[in-house]
């Protein structure tokens, strides 16, 4: 099973993304979470990506979608996996298209939740993570970031016919249910 999951940052993604993983046993791809596993390294690719990062604004696609390029290779992806924050612009979606060939997509899973909602959620996490991009400036930077250029794939996805939007509102397990009965298991 090949997936992607998107929502405007806050609304639980990647909560969510790690049980569906562990669900279906696929592997979960987040390129956060790479970048801020190569932050945590001092890798040079993290600490460009910091920079952008910490602004709420995307790293450039020069460095991430050879990132993701990479990551598709590893043995854990063959047979399956959760893509988690990427493609986030429709040029990316253009090179995933292209890195996949004919082993496309087969859904694309919407997490939906207000703004309201989302601000005060990763404002919240920013205090218990301490995270330096959940900042309220910031933040209110990514949910524009998202509106502007990651919201538009959710037409692209649907065009295609594998789109399917979950309430993300709710405890993490009433969200796991709902994400479980559009997945059709
Ligand atoms: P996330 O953990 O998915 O909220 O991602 C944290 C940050 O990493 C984002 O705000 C971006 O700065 C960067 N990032 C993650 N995925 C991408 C992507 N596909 N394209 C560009 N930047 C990304």
């Amino acid at each position: 099973m090949r997936l992607l999951i998107m929502g405007p940052p806050g609304a639980g993604k990647g909560t969510q993304a790690t049980k569906i993983a562990e669900d279906f046993g696929i592997a979960h791809i987040s390129t956060g979470d790479l970048f801020r596993a190569n932050l945590s390294l001092g890798t040079p690719l993290g600490v460009e990506a910091k920079k952008y990062m910490d602004a709420g604004e995307y790293v450039p696609d020069s460095v991430t979608n050879d990132m993701v390029r990479d990551r598709l290779t590893h043995d854990d992806a063959t047979d399956g996996f959760l893509l988690d924050g990427y493609p986030r612009t429709v040029a990316q979606v253009t090179e995933l298209d292209e890195m996949l060939g004919s082993h496309k997509l087969d859904k694309v899973l919407v997490l939906t939740a207000d703004t309201d909602e989302v601000v005060s959620r990763l404002l919240n996490r920013a205090q218990k993570q301490g995270r330096s991009d959940d900042t309220e400036d910031v933040v209110r930077r990514r949910l524009e970031v998202y509106q502007e250029q990651t919201a538009p794939l959710i037409d692209l996805y649907s065009s295609r016919g594998i789109l399917v939007t979950v309430d993300g509102l709710g405890s993490i397990d009433e969200v796991a249910q709902r994400i479980h009965a559009v997945l059709n298991v």
